[in-house]
């Protein structure tokens, strides 16, 4: 063969790998890149567990320009979920969710901002699945972190400990055992209407549980549900944090925000 005909060759094998890839790639486009929930049902328990990764130790205190949410000592910023005096226990530097005293929601509103929270569930584990150690911290009292005590504990992948819950499994699972302190960080930015109430951006979440990755610009389905898919309803631009009392003696402590400036 001359070496014009080889590079004929070539360049005609390179053209129909080229064909190949391309055909590959579109015929590569499954449920998962339709369908946000990647091809699962809401709390599918056939969904993957996320790998089990040890948390390093870690100090935090709230950086300068942080609001103090709850510095241990009070509730001062706090009301109960109808607007009444909140009567969660407080002592030891935490406060506790108290069985039949409702859920808490800051008596501020928030939108954008960068969150920290310290959680502990109860030190005797007791119940399993989404019954031990739930509790769970709403941004704009809509959209659910999953607080619960995922140490050697299963349940659905997208209802344990660092999830959103309903939508996004955590990417990997940092939780400590039952009694420790774990830390979430939560990077969020709220979902924008426009002048007809039209969804025109949907809200994300960036969550480090322990500082480990968990939640990674998880682009927000809609409020969270339990047991069906989401969707968005037109809300005001700023709505209090919300802790949520799910009858569990999940214990909180140093709250701090930090207001982020809007995109
Ligand atoms: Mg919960």
């Amino acid at each position: 063969m001359k070496a014009k005909e080889v590079t004929m060759v070539r360049r005609n094998l390179l053209l129909a790998a080229l064909i190949v890839l391309v055909i590959t790639q579109i015929g590569c486009s499954p449920a998962q890149k339709a369908d946000p929930y990647g091809g699962w049902n809401v709390h599918d328990m056939k969904r993957p567990q996320p790998v089990i990764v040890a948390p390093g130790s870690e100090n935090s205190s709230p950086p300068s320009d942080a609001l103090v949410l709850f510095d241990g000592t009070d509730l001062s910023n706090w009301q109960r979920d109808n607007g009444k005096e909140p009567k969660w226990k407080v002592e030891n530097g935490h406060m506790e969710v108290t069985e039949g005293k409702g859920s808490l929601r800051t008596k501020r509103v928030f939108g954008d901002c960068q969150l920290h929270v310290e959680w502990a569930t109860p030190s005797r584990a007791e119940g399993k699945g989404q019954s031990r150690g739930n509790s769970g911290i709403y941004l704009m009292s809509k959209y659910e972190v999953q607080v619960l005590d995922s140490y050697a504990n299963v349940t659905y992948p997208d209802g344990q400990a660092a999830s959103i819950y309903g939508q996004s499994p955590p990417l990997v699972n940092a939780s400590r055992g039952p009694g420790q302190w774990q830390s979430y960080d939560v990077i969020f930015r709220r979902p924008i209407f426009d002048d007809d109430k039209e969804l025109i951006r949907p809200a994300t979440f960036t969550v480090l549980q322990n500082g480990v990755l968990v939640q990674d610009h998880w682009v927000v389905l809609g409020p969270s549900q339990h047991e069906k898919q989401a969707s968005y309803v037109w809300h005001e631009d700023k709505l209090p944090i919300f802790l949520q009392n799910h009858g569990d003696p999940v214990r909180y402590r140093k709250i701090w925000i930090r207001e982020l400036p809007e995109k």
